[in-house]
């Protein structure tokens, strides 16, 4: 089926409005008419080919939500109607170890992304959701149960979202846990958002002093501006878990200083360039840690999901027409954005 899409023919192409083509569905297949889409980083890192391997025409968008339009004979969990979302992935292997754990993002023959992974269809890699329909395997889609006036504000949930929840679960974020987040973009405000949700004593981090006092109203119970190295060392050797989401290279010392014996710093932001060679004695004098976490899992994605619909927690958007992603991309190169954008999808068919 012809669908409206807006992507880039070239690295160092705009996007532009073009058609693309989406399978009719199979039995296991859920075809969505998507709503909103949110514009994550990574989006910008691949259409320009700062990471390797961009094929194009590229169609990014991994942060979709919108309602189910068709279901394939053998689809049990959801109906026409239901509204639904769709993450960073859309297949893995489903029987190595990584995906028998749940764990699909991890796995072993290489997870499939929601755009530039392999798929049979043409062209040859996926194509994401800056599109007005997608059809995903049923296994790969998320239920959501936010209100319908918050669904936009979902969108950005199914990455920024679980790319900072799945780091503060599985580094125990919560009551008696000092968390810094360290970046309040896309990713970051989720998280201070949902380390502040989990209890934890949640402080961020930021190069921009006209973020300090917007943080706050996320849920930071302090905010530290990076550049000012006073106000740095107030938190030397105090903190049990730092997530990284910053997405430029940078010195990793700035925060493994800050960690507390036995504190890890969680790499999710993806340099183009590699980080310095982190300093040695500041990791082993007190076995401090430097890790890195890939989004999550499909059920972790939609225990996520719940959570934030129980607590009535949505992203903090700016809404675009499509037309203007690429003044969009520039704004948020600039850190220009409070603090995500989001796609209207009804805007593709202008
Ligand atoms: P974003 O909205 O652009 O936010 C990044 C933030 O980092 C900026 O708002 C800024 O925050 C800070 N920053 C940017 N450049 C900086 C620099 N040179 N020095 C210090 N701070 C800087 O991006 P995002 O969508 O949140 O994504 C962040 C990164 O995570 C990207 O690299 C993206 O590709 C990656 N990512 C990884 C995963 C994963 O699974 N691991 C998933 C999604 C995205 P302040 O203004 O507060 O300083
Ligand atoms: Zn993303």
């Amino acid at each position: 089926m012809t669908t409206k899409a807006y992507g880039a023919y070239a690295a160092d192409k705009p996007l532009e409005a073009l058609d693309i083509q989406r399978r009719t569905p199979g039995a296991h297949d859920v075809q969505i008419d998507i709503a909103y889409c949110g514009v994550c980083h990574s989006d910008v890192h691949t259409v320009r080919s700062e990471w390797p391997g961009t094929q194009y025409p590229c169609v990014p968008g991994h942060e979709i939500v919108g309602h189910v339009s068709a279901i394939g004979a053998d689809v049990r969990s959801f109906k026409v109607g239901d509204t639904v979302g769709v993450g960073c992935l859309v297949g893995s292997c489903g029987h190595c170890s990584s995906c028998n754990d749940g764990l699909e993002q991890y796995c072993e023959r290489g997870m499939i992304g929601t755009y530039n992974g392999p798929t049979a269809d043409a062209p040859g890699h996926t194509l994401g959701g800056y599109s007005q329909r997608i059809v995903v395997r049923d296994d790969f889609v998320l239920r959501v149960t936010h209100a319908p006036e918050q669904l936009a504000a979902v969108a950005p949930l199914l990455c920024a979202g679980i790319t900072t929840y799945s780091p503060l679960r599985h580094w125990n974020a919560g009551p008696g846990k000092k968390v810094g987040i360290v970046g309040i973009g896309g990713l970051g405000h989720m998280g201070v958002k949902l380390a502040h949700a989990m209890g934890a004593r949640t402080v961020a981090f930021t190069t921009s002093d006209s973020k300090r006092a917007a943080a706050k109203g996320l849920g930071a119970d302090m905010v530290v501006v990076s550049t000012n190295a006073a106000e740095m060392a107030q938190h030397a050797g105090s903190f049990d878990l730092i997530i990284n989401t910053v997405s430029a290279s940078h010195s990793l010392d700035t925060y493994t200083s800050l960690l507390r014996r036995d504190g890890t710093l969680v790499l999710v932001g993806g340099p183009e360039k590699p980080h310095p060679t982190p300093n040695y004695t500041a990791l082993v004098m007190k076995r401090r840690a430097i890790a890195g976490s890939l989004i999550g899992g499909i059920a972790e994605t939609q225990e996520m999901l719940d959570f934030c619909a129980a607590k009535g927690i949505v992203a903090d958007i700016e809404l675009i027409p499509a037309q203007q992603i690429n003044a969009a991309y520039e704004r948020m190169l600039t850190s220009d954005v409070k603090y995500r954008f989001v796609i209207d999808s009804a805007t593709l068919a202008k």
